[in-house]
C-alpha cells in the first residue's frame, strides 16, 4: 500500500519484499482485529427478476484496518484461510448475519452467508450452523450458504455428507462463482445444491457478447431442468438487466439494485420496500 517511490529502475523490485512483509503483518493482526471488533458485515440486496421485489441479502465481510483503512475481502479472507483465523472469523460472520436477519421486520427475506472451504474441511459446520440458528432463532429456510465451486475441488464423501446434513437442517446451498471452476457439472450431479450463482465474468459483457448470452441462457435452462434456481451476480446496467429478464434468470444481484451497505441502511431499505 506504500509506494516504493523514486521511479528509478532497480534490479529487483523491493515492493515485492514490502508486500510480503505487509502480508505477514496483516496475517498476524487478523486474530486481534476480530477481538478488537474491526470486522463488520455489509449486506447487498438480492432481487427477484420478475417482480423486482427484494428476495434477501448477501452478507459480505469488511475489515477496516486502523492504519491502512479498508482491506479488500479477497485479500484478508485468503490470509485468514492460510492462518486458520477464518474459523473464528467465519463463525463470527455466520452468527452476526443470522442474528441480524432474525431482527428484520420482513420475515420472508433470506440471508446468504459465504462459507470458506476451510470451514467445510476443518470444522463441524453442521454443529456450527445448528448453533447459529438456535441462538439467533432464525428459521433455517431463511439461511443460504454460498460455497465456491473451487471449494469442491477436493470434493469427497465427507464433503457431500456435510452438505447433505446441512440441507437436512433446512438451509439452502448455493454454488458460488459458477462457471469459473473445473468440473462444475459433476458437482451439480453429485452435490445437494439448491442454487447456481453465475459468476460475474459471464454477466459483465451482456448483452453484446453473444457467446456469454448463450452460456447464461444454458446455465439458467440447466438449473430449471435440475430444479435449481439461478442467480446472476454483478448486474450493473439496465441493458444487462433487460437481457437477464429476457433469459428468465430468476434472481439478480449487483450495483444496479444496490451496493453492499451497513446494517442501518439495510434496515432502512427493508422498511422502505415493505411499504411498497
Ligand atoms: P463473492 O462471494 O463472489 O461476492 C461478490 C463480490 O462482488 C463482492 O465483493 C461484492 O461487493 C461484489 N459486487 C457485487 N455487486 C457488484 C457489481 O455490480 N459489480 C462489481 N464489480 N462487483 C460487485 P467483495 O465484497 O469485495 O467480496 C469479495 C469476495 O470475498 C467474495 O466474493 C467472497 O468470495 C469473499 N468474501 C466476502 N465476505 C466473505 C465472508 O464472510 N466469508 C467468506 N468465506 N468469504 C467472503
Ligand atoms: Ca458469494
Ligand atoms: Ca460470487
Ligand atoms: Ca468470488
Amino acid at each position: 500500500m506504500k509506494s516504493a517511490g523514486g521511479g528509478s529502475y532497480r534490479v529487483y523490485d523491493p515492493s515485492m519484499d514490502e508486500h510480503k512483509e505487509e502480508r505477514a503483518t496483516l496475517m498476524g493482526e487478523l486474530r486481534g482485529a476480530l477481538e478488537r471488533g474491526e470486522f463488520t458485515l455489509s449486506y447487498q440486496p438480492i432481487v427477484l427478476s420478475k417482480t423486482g421485489k427484494l428476495h434477501g441479502f448477501e452478507a459480505l465481510m469488511r475489515w477496516r484496518h486502523p492504519v491502512h483503512g479498508p482491506v479488500p475481502p479477497n485479500e484478508f479472507i485468503a490470509l485468514a484461510e492460510e492462518t486458520g483465523t477464518i474459523i473464528a472469523l467465519g463463525e463470527w460472520g455466520l452468527f452476526t448475519a443470522c442474528c441480524f436477519a432474525a431482527s428484520w421486520p420482513d420475515r420472508s427475506l433470506s440471508v446468504a452467508v459465504n462459507i470458506s472451504t476451510v470451514q467445510i474441511r476443518h470444522t463441524d459446520l453442521v454443529d456450527l450452523v445448528s448453533r447459529a440458528l438456535a441462538v439467533s432463532k432464525l428459521e433455517a429456510s431463511r439461511l443460504e450458504l454460498e460455497i465456491t465451486e473451487t471449494a469442491f475441488l477436493a470434493a469427497n464423501k465427507e464433503t457431500s455428507a456435510t452438505l447433505q446434513q446441512l440441507r437436512e437442517l433446512g438451509v439452502r446451498l448455493a454454488l458460488d462463482d459458477f462457471g469459473t471452476g473445473y468440473s462444475s457439472l459433476s458437482y451439480l450431479r453429485e452435490l445437494p445444491i439448491d442454487k447456481i450463482k453465475i459468476d460475474r465474468s459471464f454477466i459483465i459483457d451482456l448483452p453484446h457478447k453473444t457467446s456469454d448470452v448463450s452460456i447464461v441462457k444454458t446455465i439458467v435452462e440447466l438449473g430449471r431442468t435440475l430444479k435449481m434456481t439461478t442467480i446472476a451476480e454483478g448486474v450493473e446496467t439496465r441493458a444487462q438487466l433487460d437481457c437477464l429478464r429476457q433469459i428468465g434468470c430468476p434472481e439478480l444481484q449487483g450495483y444496479l439494485f444496490g451496493p453492499p451497505a451497513d446494517e442501518h441502511s439495510t434496515l432502512a431499505l427493508i422498511k422502505q420496500s415493505d411499504q411498497r
